[in-house]
């Protein structure tokens, strides 16, 4: 635990000076930083996409005691197991895979159907709950700081991402050490690399999460537009990285647009 820093209120009052100190590091740089001040207490929270992978690498060469999660909602894409096998064996790592709880995806399947996040944003933001943020919850459990695989240019909604935030759902420091690489480094750095990557990118599916909710994107597409494709933008996000707005305090009073889905 970061007994030194005395809890979490001292982190949240550090939060701008170790933006200020983190800003002009590389990904390397980040990463090291992150595993000497949270030393032993720190996880990355892979959604297995593009970022993820990287980040991955660099753990897997640099760190290789961090632990690595992802969450398996119960409707990924059968390529998402496929690759969790591949990196384990390429990198000699265990990605822990958390689940929902049965009893809680029963009983909203029951009540709401099985497709409900088609039906508002009010029940889509229910089920990202129960399949992601719920698992997410128990994955950080004795954690002190996460990091994830958040870049800048990925969303509307990402614009103004800070390499370090406070993360007010789960109450700890996390950290995105990707936060200012463009498409092109990303890709770039996995081809260099030869980093293992979902072969759905290759069919246009530029972020990838539940099958239900991914589409591959259209030329000229944003890169999440592919990602729950019936919402507008601004509030295409899973509750996973929702930064102190109204969603992050309370992901189950979230009151938005409701439309349709028009599946292309
Ligand atoms: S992405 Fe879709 S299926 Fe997956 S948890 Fe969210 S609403 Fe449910």
């Amino acid at each position: 635990m970061v007994d030194d820093l005395n809890g979490s209120n001292q982190c949240k009052s550090q939060m701008h000076d170790w933006q200020a100190e983190l800003t002009d590091r590389s990904l390397r740089e980040v990463i090291e930083w992150s595993c000497q001040k949270f030393n032993g207490h720190l996880a990355f929270a892979s959604s297995l996409g593009a970022e993820d992978q990287v980040i991955t690498h660099v753990l897997a060469e640099t760190a290789p005691k961090v632990r690595i999660f992802t969450l398996d909602t119960g409707r990924l894409f059968p390529e998402a197991f496929e690759l969790i096998e591949r990196t384990e064996r390429r990198y000699k790592i265990k990605i822990e895979v958390y689940s929902p709880s049965s009893e809680e995806v029963e009983s909203m399947v029951r009540e709401h159907g099985i497709d409900l996040f088609y039906q508002s944003v009010e029940l889509r933001k229910l089920c990202c709950g129960v399949r992601k943020l719920q698992p997410l919850k128990r994955a950080l459990q004795g954690v002190d700081a996460w990091i994830c695989g958040l870049r800048r240019d990925q969303a509307v909604t990402r614009q103004d991402l800070k390499v370090i935030e406070w993360d007010f759902q789960n109450d700890l420091p996390k950290i995105s050490p990707l936060w200012n690489w463009t498409e092109k480094e990303l890709w770039d750095y996995i081809k260099a690399h030869y980093v293992p990557y979902n072969p759905l990118h290759d069919k246009g599916f530029l972020s990838i999460g539940c099958s239900c909710c991914t589409r591959a994107v259209l030329p000229g597409e944003d890169i999440r537009a592919g990602r729950w494709w019936w919402e507008n933008p601004e509030h295409k996000e899973c509750g996973l990285h929702s930064r102190g707005d109204q969603f992050a305090r309370d992901p189950f009073s979230f009151t938005g647009n409701t439309i349709k889905p028009s599946q292309s």
